[in-house]
């Protein structure tokens, strides 16, 4: 790598100014190190600066969706919203690097090009598109498992004559649909969340499926002033509770330990319904196998077409608009007036699970022989889930071994923070960590406070770098698969195994339960950094 300006050097470079890279600067200051974030976008936030389509907001909640980091913080900052819109959680991601002085430490604009690791020095030199290199002993990777969006090859996109928009791209100036035809591509959580706001302003809406999605009511409304309060009242263990929980939250209504296949069929009803009025992802632990047993998962499954079958009016809609994989394979929705979108007279449903889209054209696009015509192209079709960062960076470890190259069979990592072959560099919530399927903040502080450690002993063993080796790499990407081989999760083709993205390897990515993930990670560090070699 090469560059007209030399490389300025800090203890520590994080690539992102989500909630990661925020937590991994903030705590990497308070150990005295240097550390700088380099941020692509113009502001903090990540995520949340970029997913601005209507309705996005978080579908955990927000009491939970919050640093536990700061007491003050989480005392003094007020949430006016059950689940958070978009605005609501960017404007906390901004109060947070105010409230800790953390801007300073972030340059923006700084797109990272690619990385490459100094032997010799036992450094990192880190390139930006304009910012110029910069290098460091470790590198932390905070550029989120859901960033990088996946934009179909459909053919002839770029001759589609209006505007095309991704969820995960959407303009910073309001996007209005008013008096226009607008075509929706992609059904999963940001389409179910656009869809029924789009549906309101549109004159026609046009959604195009190719795969049915279950979806739960989130019946968000204004925060409970007395749940607050009773949380607020002891909110550290309000989040020791949390993270005793399998994803990481949801305490106050664990999973009913009873199996669904011992319920009568009216207890069953009456369970589902419930937690159907609860809302959220608590409707899975109506009954503790659920996600574990293909039978159990069926009568929920059941419920929920069950569900559709009474909101939507007309038969057919209903009929496909009604999955038939298991449920909570692919994510879980959590909604709001998605299905009963479906009863407006102006959106249209079309399936395209057997005949794909063949082309988009100047004025729509076309499936199965049939032309449909729109002003306006809505891409809610996803991310390359939690490689796509990485892979689409020039990234070299030892003998400039790139990461194409490693990961060609799939994402191999060591308990999901660091990879062989690339010592000091350290990955916040990617493949083989618990971050997909937890309550991402609680994954993330655990994940910057597990590194922040590892820096420390480091330092007082007078080691210079940490590397994970090959078996070790080799048993925990086994695991992974393993857990998820207990549950229902391999079942369907979902982002989870990389199955979204076509020639992706299929590799189950994200692991189940974080309880036993943070022991092992503890474990791991009590015994030396068991695993790794420390040189
Ligand atoms: P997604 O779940 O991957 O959904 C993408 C949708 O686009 C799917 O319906 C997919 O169909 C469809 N699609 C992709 N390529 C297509 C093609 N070539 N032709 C037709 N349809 C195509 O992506 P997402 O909705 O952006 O959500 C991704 C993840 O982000 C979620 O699972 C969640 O973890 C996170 N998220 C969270 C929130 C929240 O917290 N509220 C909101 C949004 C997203 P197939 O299913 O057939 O592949």
């Amino acid at each position: 790598m090469s560059s007209a300006i030399p490389p300025r050097a800090v203890d520590l470079l994080i690539v992102g100014a989500g909630f990661g890279g925020l937590c991994m600067l903030h705590r990497a200051r308070q150990r005295g190190l240097s550390a700088l974030v380099l941020e692509s976008a113009a502001s903090v936030g990540g995520t949340w600066y970029h997913n601005r389509y209507p309705g996005a907001r978080v579908d955990i909640q927000s009491m939970e969706y919050s640093f536990s980091f700061s007491e003050e913080l989480q005392q003094e900052w007020r949430w006016t919203e059950r689940y958070a819109a978009q605005p609501e959680l960017l404007r906390y991601a901004n109060h947070v690097a105010d409230r800790f002085g953390l801007r300073d430490g972030i340059r923006l604009n700084a797109r990272v090009t690619g990385a490459a690791f100094d032997e010799a020095a036992n450094r990192w030199c880190v390139e930006t598109e304009s910012d110029g290199a910069w290098s460091a002993r470790f590198l932390v990777m905070a550029s989120g498992p859901l960033s990088a969006p996946n934009v179909p090859a459909f053919k002839g996109l770029e001759s589609f004559a209006g505007p095309v928009y991704h969820t995960a791209q959407w303009p910073h100036e309001p996007v209005d649909f008013t008096g226009l035809r607008v075509g929706v591509v992609g059904t999963g959580s940001s389409g179910v969340q656009a869809i029924p706001l789009i549906a309101q302003q549109a004159r026609e809406l046009t959604v195009f499926q190719r795969t049915a999605a279950y979806a739960v009511p989130a019946h968000n409304g204004p925060l409970d002033a007395a749940f607050e309060a009773r949380i607020k009242a002891d909110y550290a263990g309000f989040r020791e509770r949390n993270r005793r929980m399998p994803a990481g939250f949801g305490s106050e209504l664990p999973p009913n330990p009873m199996s669904a296949l011992e319920a009568t069929p009216d207890e069953r009803e009456a369970a589902f319904e419930a937690r159907w009025r609860i809302g959220g992802f608590s409707f899975l632990g109506t009954y503790r196998d659920i996600m574990l047993d293909e039978r159990a998962n069926a009568l929920a499954a059941e419920f929920v077409r069950g569900k559709i079958r009474q909101i939507v009016r007309d038969p057919e809609t209903a009929r496909l608009l009604s999955p038939s994989q298991t449920i909570g394979c692919k994510r879980l929705c959590v909604d709001t007036g998605y299905y009963a979108a479906y009863n407006r007279p102006n959106v249209h449903l079309v399936d395209v699970s057997r005949h794909p889209i063949d082309a988009i054209t100047p004025a729509g696009l076309t499936t199965n022989g049939r032309s449909y015509e729109f002003d306006a192209l809505v891409l809610a079709t996803g991310f390359d889930a939690m490689t796509g960062t990485l892979l689409r960076l020039d990234l070299r470890g030892r003998k400039g071994l790139r990461i194409q190259d490693k990961w060609r069979a799939g994402p191999l990592n060591y308990l999901g923070l660091m990879i062989e072959g690339f010592p000091n560099l350290f990955n916040v919530a990617g493949p083989g960590s618990t971050s997909a399927f937890t309550n991402v903040i609680v994954s993330i502080e655990h994940h910057v406070d597990w590194i922040a450690d590892c820096i420390a002993y480091l330092d007082t063993h007078g080691r210079a770098t940490i590397e994970a080796t090959a078996p070790a790499e080799a048993a925990w990407v086994a695991h992974v698969t393993d857990v998820a081989s207990r549950t229902v999760y391999l079942t369907c083709n979902s982002w989870y195994l990389g199955a979204n993205i076509p020639g992706k390897p299929r590799m189950f990515m994200p692991l189940l339960g974080f309880p036993p993930y943070a022991d092992q990670c503890a474990e791991v560090a009590r015994h030396g950094y068991e695993g790794f070699v420390l040189a």
